[in-house]
């Protein structure tokens, strides 16, 4: 693959979900499948970093680096994409080292990604000054994405996400971890249009700053809003409640979701629907972002949870 190609974005089915709760909610729902944008770079990362990868070439960078915990999906595609746009990768990673390697940075090293990990308070300061010139010193010259992805190249990437989706609509909604994806659609907006940010962390209207940061080259919007309470504990926090629902929504739809971040914005559009959050007749986009590599790195916790359950109602 060449890296001009990044500039033309894949097709990608959208998919009316078609259940009797949708029908009685007198709404529209869609899904964007950006999860079939590419089998390795999927879902919101391949429009965060495209811009990002042009501009590393075009700067003449050989290496980049960039952030992230053990289970990243940015870490997994920018492996994926360092392999192949022949960029070396250097992916810092949050915590300690865990032998043998989880199927994520498995994944990466297997892409020839170099991991280096940061316990968790030099991680913190991770993009200071002092930080990142040991980090020159050790690796030399790199092209830095930052944690997430999330830059302004990021932002214009993933405004093209708008364009993409092709019928009329109210609402686009997608779960927000930096909350950059969300920055690069409050962008490609029309006015009548709204982004809605459904938060992965706790206390996450924190992300209304990223928002507003990220957005000091292009103007300022007030078509977005975050929803901060459907995060279930916080970051990588799983409920039986979220394993449900991401078995009956495959069930039903045929769409599989993950934990960490699709399945909270889906169970928190459907709890919004219940109150009438959104007006009738309206059409809503939901993004898939993919993310679903991230499950194999959670088989063993989600079986925990349902045998927890099973035990429960069997009385055991
Ligand atoms: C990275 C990711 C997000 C979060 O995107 P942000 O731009 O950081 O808010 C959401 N969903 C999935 C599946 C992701 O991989």
């Amino acid at each position: 693959m060449e890296i001009k190609e990044l500039l033309n974005n894949p097709t990608t089915p959208l998919q009316k979900i078609e259940d009797e709760f949708i029908q009685n909610s007198g709404i529209e729902l869609y899904v964007k499948r950006l999860d079939l944008t590419h089998p390795e770079i999927s879902g919101n990362k391949w429009y965060k970093l495209k811009y990002n990868l042009v501009e590393a070439e075009n700067k003449g960078y050989k290496k980049l680096l960039t952030f992230g915990g053990a289970f990243s999906n940015h870490i997994y595609a920018t492996a994926a994409a360092g392999n192949l746009f022949n960029f070396e990768t250097i992916g810092i990673i949050r915590g300690e080292e865990h032998l043998p390697l989880n199927h994520t940075l498995n994944f990466a090293t297997s892409k020839g990604m170099k991991l280096f990990y940061l316990d968790r308070s030099s991680y913190r300061e991770k993009t200071s000054s002092k930080a990142l010139s040991l980090l020159k010193e050790k690796f030399g010259e790199f092209y830095l994405i930052p944690e997430g992805g999330s830059n302004q190249l990021a932002v214009k990437g993933c405004s093209e996400i708008i364009g993409e989706i092709g019928i009329p609509f109210d609402y686009i909604c997608t779960a927000c971890g930096t909350a950059g994806t969300l920055a690069g659609l409050s962008t490609g907006l029309n006015p009548t249009q709204k982004a809605i940010g459904f938060s992965v962390l706790k206390s996450g209207s924190f992300l209304n700053d990223n928002v507003k940061q990220l957005l000091t080259n292009f103007g300022e919007t007030k078509n977005y809003k975050i929803i901060t309470d459907y995060h279930f504990g916080g970051y990588a926090k799983i409920t039986i409640e979220l394993i449900e629902f991401i078995n009956s929504f495959e069930k039903r739809h045929n769409i599989k979701l993950e934990p960490i971040y699709s399945a909270k914005m889906f169970h928190g559009i459907y709890d919004l629907l219940k109150n009438s959050y959104f007006k009738e007749g309206s059409k809503i986009i939901a993004l898939h972002n993919g993310g679903l590599q991230g499950l194999e790195g959670l088989k063993d916790k989600i079986m925990f949870l349902e045998n927890s359950r099973n035990q429960n109602s069997t009385g055991m």
